[in-house]
């Protein structure tokens, strides 16, 4: 391969070719920190460092890189595949290198608790609990253990494993994370813990791991020096992106990966961290460079090559607000007379309508809908968008809403694959069992019992006697089931099941065609897979998304608007971007603003929407918007201000849009909000 900086690092500049270059002409690198704003370079400079690795001769299959979702780390491994290719040139026959290693800490995670299972007290056949299983597993011992009843206000179940999860996440002691975030539920301190062993004495007795497992166990394998040994020579290179986002137990995992910091890199943003309600740790890129001896070199860079110079600057405005930060002085010699947009409309119906309009209007000038997006704080803030879309038949996807997989039919498919798997998973075994008519909760915990009981689950299956009424359909299920633990063959497996399951989807469901559909689509996701162990985990960790089929128009295009939630936004950049309800109650979020940090949080999400925009960036301010299934109250409409991170200085330098407002219902235009009976009114008078 060639040496030095060949052409195709010459679209670099020169800080981001420092951190390309950081310890290659000395042969072994110190740690590594690049810490700069949006837009400014950080993940095309981390791709091209492993393009540089790979040609200075590092090997793909033992370079470790950890990006925040599956989708981003297939990302990377292709810009890193086409850098090379340039890198190598046209003379090379060989295919571009693949990275086995890219993907989530969580997804990483698996495959290396699965490959030392024995080595610390797991199953090897584990199966993985999605949030939904994990929680229902937490109410169950909630509720075998009679809590709420000993203790006013316990939390509800989501509650519970919400506050196991920070413990786990923060490394912290429970009383601790109480008093810090959960202070109403100290009185219940020692109920929780109780509840809190049950639970995982539960998950260690089923063979079941939760999210949080995946990383608690991975710092427990390198916590063991022999392990950690092995671990820290099976990976030359570690790299990480978007690592403001990463909590205590994560830098825990890198630490003990590269104690010395040597070969390993972590870029990110401060102002960027957006995932602290889930104990992600801002201080991780902040205390990066001093943790190590010598300390971690440090490159920070300043020029946004994504967004126009009049975008950049409302972006700056918004987060130059902001308390305790790292501060960045990003500049963009993108020049532009177009100033972005400060909507305010009606309701949210009209601003649906003005959106539908707008992204129609740019596909004509030329920006294809897969270069538009829609951002908005929550799931729901899109619906009344997704009726209009749908209505005028604009294709669209969503990212970041419900989960395909959260389906009742997709669920039951893959508890059976589960049950396969491992047998002593309850929660799978109770689901499957369930769909057979005249198999009652009673018969399953019976059924769930004995397979616990026995050392071999297989045969206690076989054995168990169906109430009369199921004896029929259960011996196909048992044989199904023993068929797919003998012998896997994958995709097979799921067609068989998916087999098995249809005259149960068509007695359970009046849709099943629609449903069906889906079960071929996972059928064919599941091409893409080389087993099914694989499969299961993948799908658990970072489900796809709804096909068109579930949350859009069904069609056959391949040109689409991409909805999708903030969180689910990080990292990318579209020519056009519109971020929805930008008003105090949706941005910062009602559910955000008990401490300053949560406020914080929220603002630097606003900015984090933003920074998304490299063309055109509107933000919508509908004066009216609708809260879904609240607690207590019901619906409601309620009266709304623009967000409070806009205040009046930086609202002026946002080109002011006032439509005519009800002009496209026909009704006479007025920009007096009307008040209906019974509206929760609020806001608007301060
Ligand atoms: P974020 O903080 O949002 O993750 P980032 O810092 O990772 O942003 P990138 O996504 O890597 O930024 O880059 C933003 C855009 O700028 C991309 O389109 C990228 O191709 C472009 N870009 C980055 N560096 C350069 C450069 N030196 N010359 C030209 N374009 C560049
Ligand atoms: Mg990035």
């Amino acid at each position: 391969p060639a040496r030095g900086t060949t052409p195709p690092f010459a679209d670099l500049n020169d800080r981001q070719r420092e951190a390309v270059e950081h310890g290659l002409a000395t042969g072994g690198a110190g740690p590594l920190l690049v810490i700069a704003g949006a837009g400014s370079g950080k993940t095309k400079t981390l791709a091209s460092r492993v393009a540089r690795l790979v040609q200075a001769g590092a090997d793909p299959n033992r370079i470790l890189l950890l990006t925040f979702s599956r989708r981003a780390a297939g990302e990377m491994a292709q810009r890193v595949g086409r850098v090379l290719h340039r890198v190598l040139g046209q003379a090379t026959t060989q295919a571009p290198p693949t990275f086995p290693w890219a993907g989530t800490f969580h997804g990483v995670g698996a495959r290396l608790l699965r490959d030392y299972a024995d080595r610390i007290g797991l199953a090897p056949n584990f199966t993985i609990l999605d949030r939904a299983d994990a929680e229902d597993l937490m109410g169950m011992q909630r509720q075998a253990l009679g809590l709420a009843d000993k203790v006013e206000r316990f939390p509800l179940k989501g509650s519970c494993l919400a506050i196991y999860s920070r413990v786990v996440n923060s490394q912290q002691r429970l009383d601790q994370v109480l008093q810090q975030s959960y202070p109403w539920c100290f009185g219940a301190l020692l109920e929780l813990k109780q509840l809190f062993k049950a639970y995982a004495e539960a998950k260690h007795q089923q063979h079941v791991l939760d999210y949080d497992d995946l990383l608690l166990f991975w710092s427990h394998m390198a916590a063991d020096a022999a392990i950690a040994a092995d671990l820290g020579q099976r990976f030359d290179h570690v790299l990480v992106d978007e690592y403001q986002d990463t909590n205590k137990l994560q830098a825990a995992i890198l630490r003990a990966l590269k104690p010395t910091g040597r070969n390993l890199t972590v870029v990110g943003d401060d102002a960027q961290a957006i995932y602290s309600f889930r104990a992600a740790e801002v201080r991780n890129i902040l205390d990066f460079p001093a943790q190590f001896d010598p300390p971690a070199r440090i490159v920070t860079l300043e020029q946004n090559y994504r967004s126009t110079q009049p975008i950049l600057a409302v972006s700056n405005a918004v987060i130059a607000l902001a308390k305790d930060r790292h501060a960045k002085d990003l500049w963009s010699d993108k020049a532009s007379s177009e100033r972005p947009r400060l909507v305010a409309l009606k309701d949210e119906a009209a601003q649906a309508n003005w959106v539908a309009d707008d992204v129609l209007r740019k596909r004509e000038e030329g920006i294809k809908l897969t270069r538009q997006a829609v951002l908005f704080r929550t799931a729901s803030h899109s619906a009344p968008l997704e009726l209009e879309l749908t209505r005028r038949n604009i294709p669209f996807k969503k990212f970041g809403g419900l989960k395909f997989l959260e389906s009742t039919h997709v669920k039951d498919v893959l508890s059976v694959l589960r049950w396969a798997q491992n047998p002593r998973g309850r929660l799978a075994g109770f689901r499957v069992s369930q769909l057979l008519p005249g198999f009652g909760p009673a018969s399953a915990r019976r059924l769930l019992d004995a397979i616990e009981a026995q050392p071999d689950p297989l045969a206690a299956l076989k054995a168990f006697k169906a109430p009369p009424a199921a004896a029929g359909e259960w011996s196909t299920l048992c044989a199904l089931l023993m068929d797919l633990a003998a012998n896997s063959e994958w995709p097979s497996d799921l067609e068989r099941v998916v087999e098995w399951y249809q005259p149960h989807l068509e007695r359970l469901h009046d849709d099943a065609p629609v449903r069906l559909a889906d079960l071929d689509q996972i059928c064919r996701i599941a091409q893409g897979y080389g087993n099914r162990e694989r499969f299961l985990t993948e799908l658990t960790l970072d489900p796809p998304n709804a096909s068109s089929d579930e949350s859009g128009v069904p069609s056959l295009d391949d040109d689409y608007l991409i909805l999708s939630t903030i969180h689910s936004a990080k990292g990318q950049e579209w020519q056009s971007v519109h971020v929805l309800n930008v008003v105090d109650g949706c941005i910062p979020s009602d559910m955000s603003t008990g401490t300053s940090e949560q406020i914080e949080e929220e603002r630097r999400l606003l900015y984090v929407a933003m920074t998304r925009a490299k063309q055109h960036l509107a933000l919508l301010t509908p004066q009216r918007y609708y809260i879904r299934q609240q607690h207590r109250t019901g619906d409601a409409h309620v009266y709304a201000t623009p967000s409070r991170f806009i205040p009046g200085r930086v609202a002026r330098m946002f080109e002011q849009v006032v439509p005519a407002m009800a002009a496209s219902h026909g009704l006479p235009a007025s920009t007096e909000p009307q008040i209906d009976v019974g509206a929760k009114v609020r806001g608007m008078w301060d």
